[in-house]
């Protein structure tokens, strides 16, 4: 089938919901009476914007917001040390759900549990889905003393949570949570982090689900790495008066 007409030569933007963006570009792409080519094209760029941070299930934040967001926070805790709590969200047992309800009862609960973990956080918090059974959260100015108590309101948020996927049939779920601070005054990256909140998932699962498991901030080591990328900018400007070798600056900081 040709492709629809279009005002915009969309297939040359490099997004990964291309088809998407076209489709809805073909449904809505058309001018409308008294609208200037300006206020069009703004039209589509603001649609291809939505379209490209949400994720079509569940409308909350895609994993593209998702890491735009945690971008924003690792710069503001390496300038203000603020508290942020990254928690990650695995549905236990996903697979048996959609085994014996059907794939259709499997998005449902999805959808329901998407909503409910978005009743239960700020607006300011971001909530997303992190992939299939997968939700991420994240929670700036979130004081270390609550992370635990708040993981565990969420998880029990999920638990009580009835989603009525036929006519006489409601099902339940729980979810298992892993998460962890950002190390203050550290310009750290999304991967440490996730790691760190998915070690901490990892441990709620094998010590039996339905349950959340916080890396508590005390606790927190700065690695090699994090270290490295707090530090590096200065490598780059001082030149070591030590150092015989130019080139060779070694001001970093060693575990
Ligand atoms: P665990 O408690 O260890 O997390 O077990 P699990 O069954 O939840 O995990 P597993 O990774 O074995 O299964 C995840 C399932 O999620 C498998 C996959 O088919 C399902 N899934 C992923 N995305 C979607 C989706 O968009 N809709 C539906 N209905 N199911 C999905
Ligand atoms: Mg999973
Ligand atoms: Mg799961």
């Amino acid at each position: 089938m040709p492709p629809s007409p279009s005002l915009i030569d969309l297939p040359d933007l490099r997004l990964d919901d291309a088809c998407a963006l076209l489709e809805h570009d073909a449904r809505n792409g058309q001018p409308q009476a008294n609208e200037s080519p300006t206020d069009y094209l703004q039209r589509v760029i603001n649609s291809l914007c939505e379209l490209s941070l949400k994720d079509p299930l569940t409308g909350l934040g895609n994993r593209r917001h998702f890491h735009a967001a945690l971008g924003r926070q690792i710069e503001s805790v390496a300038r203000s040390g603020e508290s942020v709590l990254l928690l990650l969200l695995d549905i236990d047992h996903f697979k048996s759900i959609n085994d014996t309800h059907g794939h259709l009862a499997g998005d449902q609960m999805l959808r329901a549990i998407g909503q409910c973990l978005e009743r239960c956080v700020r607006p300011v918090d971001t909530v997303a889905r992190f992939g299939g059974e997968e939700f991420a959260i994240i929670l700036p100015n979130c004081r270390p003393l609550f992370g635990l108590s708040l993981a565990e309101r969420i998880r029990q948020a999920v638990a009580n949570l009835s989603v009525q996927v036929g006519p006489l049939l409601s099902i339940q779920a729980t979810i298992s949570i892993g998460g962890a601070y950002a190390p203050e005054w550290v310009r750290s990256t999304p991967e440490l982090w996730i790691e760190r909140a998915d070690t901490q998932l990892y441990r709620a699962k094998s010590n039996g689900r339905n349950q959340a498991c916080i890396d508590h901030p005390q606790e927190l080591s700065v690695s090699a790495e994090e270290k490295g990328l707090l530090y590096s900018h200065l490598a780059a400007d001082v030149t070591n008066p030590f150092e015989s070798s130019p080139g060779n600056v070694t001001n970093r900081v060693n575990a």
